[in-house]
């Protein structure tokens, strides 16, 4: 049986690996993107945070005496990678890493929820503020796409019927 605390840093461990695979997803569609700037603006601005996002949480694993799991990091790279490439065959790239972006981003978001009862329940308030912090930038990535898809998709269309280039 694993202490409240060994799980806390197992699940810190996974949202590590999480923030790494998000680095990998953010940088192929930050790199492919052509015609849609407000989209990679915004990725851009959340691909800084994702960094930053991944630190606070190597941070907390170091204050409770412990460190990242490369395996684990490396593993989900390579699925993130995959991921990637898959949307590569779109000829609607753009939408469908908008849509995935999003489950992405709520699939963030209730692991912090989840993290935060954790480590709460471990006595680790700090942690818990860290995953506070960290929630509220996954639901502002995710509000803004939730916001910009109508708008992504009329620009595709609208490309698409002008005979411009409209797949990223
Ligand atoms: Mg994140
Ligand atoms: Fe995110």
């Amino acid at each position: 049986m694993k202490s409240p605390r060994e799980h806390l840093i197992e699940w810190l461990r996974d949202a590590h690996a999480m923030e790494e695979q998000a680095k990998s997803l953010l940088n192929t569609q930050i790199d492919r993107l052509e015609n849609y700037p407000e989209m990679l603006g915004r990725l851009q601005t959340h691909l800084d945070e994702t960094e930053h996002q991944r630190a606070m949480i190597e941070e907390c694993l170091h204050r409770l005496g412990t460190d990242t799991s490369t395996t684990k990091d490396l593993a989900t790279k390579f699925m993130a990678n995959m991921q990637g490439l898959g949307h590569m065959m779109s000829s609607d790239e753009v939408l469908k890493n908008a849509i995935a972006s999003y489950t992405f981003e709520q699939f963030e978001q209730i692991c912090y929820h989840s993290l935060i009862a954790a480590a709460e329940t471990a006595n680790e308030p700090e942690v818990a503020r860290v995953a506070r912090d960290i929630l509220t930038q996954e639901e502002a990535m995710a509000d803004w796409i939730w916001q910009s898809v109508p708008g992504l998709t009329r620009k595709f269309l609208e490309r698409e019927a002008a005979g411009e280039p409209a797949k990223v």
